[in-house]
């Protein structure tokens, strides 16, 4: 626990009848950053979200807010705000009266509550718009109402359960931009739940990696991609080649039946090991510069690049993102530098998937 700490799961879980949904899940949140969970639908991401606005209680554990025990505060005494997937917005209600509505119920003055709405409203560049009904408005407009009405209630985390899902390709992706340039200019702690892992590594400043009720992995975007701890974490983010091997000394590793340098990652001689390796850091070489000798199987136009699939003589399967095109059945090297083998630890978590 530190100065900057806002929220503290304790060994928090959560069963649903005899169903444990959360398992024994421990984290610190710091203030005023971008949080994200991550992880396939299912995972308990929402019931983290509704454990921290204080709709559920946990089954065990403790919940800090401030440090302060929270597991029997009500949601109303919290300072937490959620924006939801559907934005919950009343459709019978103006975008003013939205917004206002919370304060309304505080029973604050109606020149403050005037005063609050339209900087609320400025925030998220929606000013003029305040007698618009809701039903006039686009989806990614409501979805401006639905952070303004969290925002005016000046809370110190708002919580947003999949805001963008419901949204185009584009308008999603200036949302995106807009979600992270309002965090950082509010300065609040956010915590956003996402299944999308491109979504994540784009607009956090920390990800936490859920898998069946655990978090798996916390980190930086970048921490998560070049150093995922497990297997579930390295195939979830990003596209990954996944090849077993085994430790053969310090910076040496075997894999498709050849040995490879690798940067030291703290493992053991001859233990068992999974080694990743992204299609990016994959290289087409002429055979003589390759460390791998592959044949390609199938490929894809991505737009960028060619999305390219070879097998190995040991019959792994390679996935290479290439500017160069490359031929069906050719015989083809592939080159990598040893700071691109990440090896992990096999079946550390293996065993909870
Ligand atoms: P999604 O991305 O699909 O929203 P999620 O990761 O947010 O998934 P949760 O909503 O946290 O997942 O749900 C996790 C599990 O808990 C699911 O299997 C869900 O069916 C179950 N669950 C959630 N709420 C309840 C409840 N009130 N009673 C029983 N089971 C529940």
């Amino acid at each position: 626990m530190t100065e900057t700490t806002i929220i503290r799961f304790e060994n928090v879980s959560k069963q649903f009848d005899d169903t444990t949904i959360l398992d024994n899940v421990s984290f610190e949140i710091e203030r005023g950053k971008f949080y994200t969970l991550l992880g396939p639908s299912g995972c308990g991401k929402t019931t983290i979200l509704r454990l921290i606005a204080g709709f559920i209680e946990p089954t065990k554990g403790t919940i800090y807010i401030n440090d302060k025990k929270v597991n029997k505060v009500p949601a109303n005494e919290r300072q937490v705000n959620t924006v939801f997937q559907d934005y919950a917005l009343f459709p019978h209600l103006n975008v003013y009266e939205n917004v206002a509505f919370g304060l309304r119920i505080k029973k604050m003055k109606k020149n403050v509550i005037d005063e609050k709405v339209k900087e609320a409203l400025k925030f998220v560049n929606l000013e003029g718009y305040e007698n618009r009904e809701i039903t006039e408005m686009s989806g990614g407009q409501r979805q401006r109402v639905a952070i303004a009405r969290a925002i005016v209630n000046e809370p110190e985390v708002i919580l947003l359960d999949e805001p963008l899902s419901a949204l185009d390709l584009k308008l999603r992706t200036e949302m995106q931009y807009e979600l992270r340039e309002l965090q950082r200019r509010l300065g609040i702690t956010f915590i956003f739940v996402t299944h999308d892992q491109e979504e994540a590594l784009a607009m956090s400043d920390e990800i936490f990696v859920i898998n069946k009720g655990k978090i798996q992995q916390s980190g930086t975007p970048t921490d998560i991609y070049d150093e995922p701890i497990n297997r579930f974490v390295a195939d979830f983010i990003g596209e990954s080649n996944i090849i077993k091997g085994k430790m053969m000394k310090d910076f040496l590793v075997e894999f498709a039946g050849k040995q490879f340098e690798c940067v030291d990652q703290g493992l053991n001689e001859n233990e068992a090991v999974e080694i990743v390796i992204r299609p990016e850091d994959l290289e087409i070489s002429v055979k003589e510069k390759a460390n791998l000798h592959v044949r390609v199987d199938s490929q894809l136009f991505r737009g960028v690049h060619y999305e390219i699939c070879c097998f190995d003589e040991l019959g792994n399967e390679w996935l290479v993102h290439s500017t160069k095109k490359a031929e069906i059945g050719q015989e083809i090297g592939l080159r990598f530098d040893p700071e691109a083998i990440h090896v992990m630890r096999l079946g550390e978590t293996e065993e909870e998937f």
